[in-house]
């Protein structure tokens, strides 16, 4: 217990982090600033292979965005946490809705927090930390 801060201070394994957004502009944004801080990705365009591949790789944290193409990002929420094995990774929803309404919306699907977008880089790390802390 009492060595558990400085031995990941001292040997921080590296992170990997799924992203799953549709838009390519925002995905070069959330990979480029997670991959300049250090993290591993997996970028999605979309969630058809999300179950599979979060079962293959054990992401430390899924930044799931809301409006997808064909399945939403709360859908795809919610079957991750309805799943026993993938239930405990922590899915940071990042939306443009950010009316009271929605949040309770986006946090009853089973996401862990949500970002509004447009999204500030030092918000976004900071939200994204806090959740592998
Ligand atoms: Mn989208």
């Amino acid at each position: 217990m009492a060595d558990t801060k400085t031995k990941t201070k001292a040997k921080t394994k590296t992170k990997t982090i799924i992203i799953v957004e549709d838009n390519a502009l925002n995905m070069k944004m959330f990979d480029d600033l997670l991959l300049n801080n250090g993290y591993e990705t997996i970028p999605m365009g979309d969630g058809s292979t999300l179950i599979e591949t979060a079962r293959e790789r054990h992401p430390d944290l899924i930044i799931m965005d809301i409006q997808l193409p064909d399945r939403s990002g709360l859908e795809l929420t919610r079957l991750l946490k309805d799943d026993r094995q993938l239930k405990t990774i922590p899915v940071i929803a990042v939306t443009a809705f950010a009316m009271p309404a929605d949040r309770a919306r986006i946090l009853k699907f089973g996401c862990d927090d949500y970002i509004s977008k447009p999204i500030s880089p030092v918000g976004f790390l900071k939200a994204i930390a806090k959740h592998l802390a």
